[in-house]
């Protein structure tokens, strides 16, 4: 499998491979080097990514986008009420989550966030694929420093039911220092750089403090604003232009979601003009009521409706230098990412906080899905990629209970915030028989509101106490694994032995003879039985995620042969027009005046058909009547044939003479 780098953005996402021994950002069936991140549903099809971005102004409630922040999104959750305004579809809760009820072949339909996702990933699975021509499984795929265990689980989830296998889920800005890492070629060998990354995108904002020297980066802090991006500066926009429009034309386009949509999208625009000019128009024709709209607006204007997102930027780079534990002026170089931080304003600040010139090595927009790319090759077994070491930062931390047995504990602290993962840590017990493990976030009210606090629940068993013992010892090892899980890696029972050594000693004084060996008896823990160990967390179970795999594959079947269809019904109808013309200029000598008749007749017929009974017919009715067709036309068309032959043999023969 192709090294598959994925980054997920909540606009529109980038994918690149490892191959030909480099990265490359792959394009998609319309040669663009991003597709929207959008899910359509209509009658008959889904239409995702740029189908699904075409169609999304005349389908807007049964079209989703900003996929990643609903993704395993607790419906107790603020953000969820936060959410609900920059979706068009309708949000509802489902089992606990966020999910989106759309209109889909006729019935009304609820999918999961994490079922949304995973249409998704499959879309870029498949566009990737047919681009490398090559088999794609391995997934890297990025996700926000935010992401809590329930959000990071959700999103394995996704690419498992897209058919993929998700070797790593990592955070979004460290996979863009990591592409840094690898590819920046003067970093030093012995004193760290210490990088700032600085990410500001369509939905959220993120800072992270890196440690970098040649092959090693160390994550040292992050910090972000969950609600601070490119959408937010959109909605300024538009709600200015929202009054504006109700005094100036007398329409509500709040009342209005089409009319309100497609101000939305020229708003953006407008702001992408804004970064380049210092003023723009906005014009959009019958926006509602059949009402023409057109204004202006300066980058002044802009900057003053985004003022209050503009005093908090400070906010995450003050909060990650604080993790990380380095001052401002400590900075070496600050990378910036991410398609927000093209807004003049955005930039300048940022530049004046940091006290610095912003740096630009990086490439905005794919920097992530490099990283990603390159990263999902260094877990390849077959791939040879250049060394890198790096480690991220652990957010919060996370305790281990069970129930108290022989030990003297029932809890400990495995791994603090702030602490590096990956990470294993060994655990001593003293069981007497079988027992449970929880992983849980220490301090519940550090979390997002909404967050479970709970981690997973492992039951092990196996558990025997050696004859002559209280009870068994258990190792028990836990991991803050490389996609940030908190996990049990294994378990098992060790027991003291006895074992007989040699004691070293001085070799012999000249003269004098070897003594005798000696030996000595030293106890040592050895394992003696592995345990089973049984998971239950917030990962769907194997049965759940094979069903949902098995409905994801029915629904691409299902496109698949609406698209075939589609195709087969537009090669018939293309057929007829050919077929006619050619009838009455080129094939006119070769058909008798009967033939010509039938065949007339015939594509009248077809071409009627078309437009009634057989507008919404099946693939293999669209390939018989063409095959009807063809029937004649061949037949008719292959005289023809042979006579442009029989010119170009005489031709040829003349010449040669
Ligand atoms: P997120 O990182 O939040 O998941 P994303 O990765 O999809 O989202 P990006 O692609 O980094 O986001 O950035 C997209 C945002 O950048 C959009 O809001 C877009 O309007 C904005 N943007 C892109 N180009 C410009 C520009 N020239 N001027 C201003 N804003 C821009
Ligand atoms: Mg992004």
């Amino acid at each position: 499998s192709t090294p598959f780098g994925v980054d997920l953005g909540n606009n529109s996402s980038v994918v690149a491979v490892a191959r030909n021994r480099g990265i490359d950002v792959v394009v998609n069936e319309v040669s663009n080097r991003a597709t929207p991140t959008v899910v359509g549903f209509g009658v008959k099809n889904r239409s995702i990514g740029e189908t699904g971005k075409n169609q999304q102004t005349s389908n807007l409630k049964n079209t989703v986008s900003n996929l990643k922040r609903i993704l395993a999104l607790p419906a107790s959750s603020p953000d969820f009420t936060i959410e609900k305004q920059y979706f068009t579809a309708p949000l509802v809760e489902k089992d606990g989550s966020v999910a989106a009820k759309v209109r889909f072949q006729g019935a009304q339909t609820e999918f999961t966030a994490t079922q949304l996702e995973a249409m998704y990933l499959h879309k870029l699975k498949d566009i990737t694929a047919k681009e490398t021509k090559s088999n794609i499984t391995d997934i890297a795929l990025a996700v926000p420093v935010w992401y809590t265990e329930q959000q990071r689980r959700a999103a394995a989830d996704a690419a498992k039911i897209a058919g993929l296998n998700p070797v790593r889920i990592v955070n979004e800005v460290t996979a863009a220092a990591v592409g840094y890492g690898v590819f920046k070629t003067d970093l030093p060998t012995d004193k760290a750089k210490i990088i700032a990354f600085v990410d500001i995108g369509h939905s959220s904002y993120t800072v992270s403090i890196g440690s970098l020297k040649k092959g090693e980066l160390k994550v040292l802090g992050s910090a972000f604003d969950k609600h601070f991006g490119g959408r937010d500066f959109d909605r300024a926009i538009t709600e200015h232009f929202a009054d504006e429009f109700k005094a100036k034309y007398k329409i509500d386009i709040r009342e209005n979601a089409k009319g309100y949509a497609r101000v939305l999208a020229a708003a953006e625009k407008l702001k992408k003009v804004l970064s380049a000019n210092t003023q723009a128009p906005i014009n959009i024709e019958s926006v509602m009521n059949d009402v023409d709209v057109s204004s202006q607006l300066t980058r002044e204007e802009l900057e003053e409706f985004v003022a209050p997102l503009l005093d908090r930027i400070n906010v995450p780079i003050e909060q990650a230098l604080k993790t990380a534990g380095v001052k401002a002026e400590d900075i070496d170089s600050i990378e910036v990412i991410g398609g927000c931080t093209r807004v003049p304003s955005v930039k300048a600040k940022l530049a004046e906080i940091f006290g610095k010139p912003l740096s630009f090595t990086l490439n905005q927009d794919e920097a992530i899905a490099r990283g990603a790319a390159f990263i999902c090759a260094m877990h390849s077994p077959t791939l040879r990629v250049r060394p890198f070491k790096f480690e991220d930062v652990n957010a919060f931390s996370v305790t281990y209970s069970w129930e108290k047995d022989a030990e003297d504990n029932d809890h400990l602290e495995v791994f603090p915030k702030g602490g590096a993962f990956p990470s294993t840590k060994m655990l001593t017990l003293y069981r007497t028989s079988d027992f449970e493990v929880d992983a849980a976030y220490t301090h519940p009210e550090q979390l997002p509101k909404g967050t479970d606090h709970k981690i997973s629940h492992w039951k092990i068993t196996g558990v025997e106490v050696p004859e002559g013992s209280d009870s068994a010892i258990v190792k028990v090892k836990v991991r803050n694994d490389p996609s940030g899980f908190f996990t049990i890696e294994a378990a098992y029972i060790v027991e003291e032995k006895e074992f007989k050594e040699l004691v070293e000693k001085d070799p012999p004084v000249e003269g004098e003879e070897e003594a005798e060996p000696e030996y000595k008896i030293v106890k040592k823990l050895v394992k003696t039985k592995d345990l089973q160990v049984a998971y239950t967390g917030h990962a769907l179970p194997e049965k759940e995620l094979a069903e949902l795999l098995e409905k994801e594959f029915k629904m691409v079947a299902d496109d698949k042969l609406v698209a075939e269809t589609e195709d087969r019904k537009n090669a018939l109808e293309e057929y007829i027009y050919e077929l006619r013309g050619k009838l009455e200029d080129q094939y006119k000598d070769f058909a008798s005046e009967q033939e010509r008749e039938t065949l007339s007749k015939k594509l009248m017929d077809t071409e009627e058909w078309l437009y009634d009974d057989g507008y919404d017919a099946k693939k293999a009715k669209y390939i018989a009547k063409y095959e009807e067709l063809a029937s004649i036309g061949n037949l008719i068309k292959g005289r023809y044939m042979q006579k442009q032959q029989e010119l170009k043999d005489k031709l040829r023969s003349k010449q040669e003479a």
